[in-house]
């Protein structure tokens, strides 16, 4: 089915692919700039420059793999869909005529309510209410929020990101977070081996040749290598903590109140969720975050109802009904596996979450989280 967005470009015709058009120009820029770096790089630099061969390839080698790195990551971030937010959460028709025709904002608000009782939700407005777009005529899951550039509601939004013309969000926020530090080590390399160009020159012993290039490379470097360290170190501090931007900004709202830590797991686990289980996995830009950007674990004090099986946006791990509680403090680290922490206690393995019909195991009544032992406990 068509996004309420899609269905505006349609209608919107050429203007829009104006709009379409001139939002890819921050993309184009930071291309045009990796490709002036790399003929400063290796024509300048390593062929025009460099006498010694042994020089030459360590750095042509060392160099090309950041590059590829690099524009692998950045890549990913930008042409990774967004998640979209599964159909169980639109309001049917009928609801709709009803929300409608309610009278009142808190009559909305009920019939909002009463449609959301068996979703997989704990976040809330400011004023307690289930979150419900207007524009999507849908329930928002946990974390998920509207996004005015995309036209769309966006599963664990993080920002929108000009400069990779995306959501930053739940389907692409590892590849964003590797594109931040293979940037940042592109930019420190070529630094580092500029510098003492940069030195020569000053000290006149750079013969022959224009090196306007080279010079400029080692400050534009230089200059995006101090942006990028800021922004590379802050989107680490949000993995440890299990924060998106949004949520540093304004905590998220449980049913009993605001609680910027309410999905931290403590920082491996944090780690896990965006970067997976596997070690492996952990530096290459494929996709392996845990879940399904849906539903997320949240500490003990916010399971305030268990869940109903819905329709899942990605294989994911987990069964939508079981989810690790912990009630100890977030900077005391206990960890589990992330497959351990999905594990099914009927198979012994990781399942994909979901049936899209919305038939699954029914939800019963949950532990007081008050007398959960200080550990992560799975559910049962
Ligand atoms: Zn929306
Ligand atoms: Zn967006």
């Amino acid at each position: 089915m068509p996004s309420p967005h899609e269905k505006i470009m349609r209608r919107g015709g050429s203007w829009m692919w104006c709009v379409k058009t001139v939002k890819w120009f921050p993309v184009l820029f930071i291309v045009s700039v990796i490709v002036w770096s790399y003929y400063a790089y290796v024509i300048q630099l390593c062929f025009f420059t460099i006498k010694s061969n042994v020089q030459k390839v360590i750095y042509l080698a060392l160099y090309h793999m950041f590059l590829v790195f690099f524009l692998w990551s950045y890549s990913q971030t930008i042409f990774t869909q967004i998640g979209r937010v599964p159909v169980q959460f639109r309001l049917p028709s009928s609801e709709l005529d009803r929300l409608m025709q309610a009278e009142s904002d808190e009559a909305k608000i009920q019939v909002v309510k009463r449609f959301a009782q068996n979703l997989p939700i704990s976040n809330r407005t400011a004023s307690g209410a289930v979150r419900f777009c207007e524009v999507c005529q849908h329930v928002k899951p946990d974390r998920a929020h509207h996004c005015s550039v995309c036209g769309d509601c966006v599963l664990k939004m993080d920002h929108h990101c000009p400069w990779v013309n995306n959501c930053v969000s739940f389907s692409n926020y590892k590849f964003f977070a590797l594109f931040l530090g293979y940037a940042l080590a592109y930019c420190l390399f070529i630094a580092l081996t500029t510098l003492q160009f940069f030195i020569k020159f000053w000290k006149n012993e750079l013969d022959g040749m224009n090196h306007f290039h080279i010079l400029l490379l080692f400050f534009v470097s230089i200059m995006f290598a101090l942006s990028l360290v800021s922004l590379f170190g802050y989107h680490l501090y949000l993995v440890a903590h299990n924060r998106t931007t949004l949520e540093s900004f304004r905590p998220p709202v449980f049913q009993i109140g605001p609680d910027k830590n309410g999905f931290s797991l403590g920082k491996f686990n944090n780690f896990q969720e965006v970067f997976g289980d596997n070690k492996k996995l952990w530096l290459l830009p494929i996709y392996s975050s845990l879940g399904d950007g849906v539903v997320f674990p949240v500490r003990a004090q916010h399971q305030s109802n268990l869940y109903n099986s819905m329709g899942s946006t990605h294989n994911s791990l987990g069964d939508g009904v079981t989810f690790p509680q912990r009630c100890i403090d977030e900077d005391t680290d206990t960890l589990l596996g992330g497959c351990q922490r999905w594990e099914d206690p009927e198979t012994g393995g990781c399942q994909r979450w979901a049936d899209s019909d919305g038939s699954g195991p029914a939800f019963g009544d949950h532990a007081d989280s008050d007398s959960s032992p200080p550990e992560i406990v799975i559910m049962n």
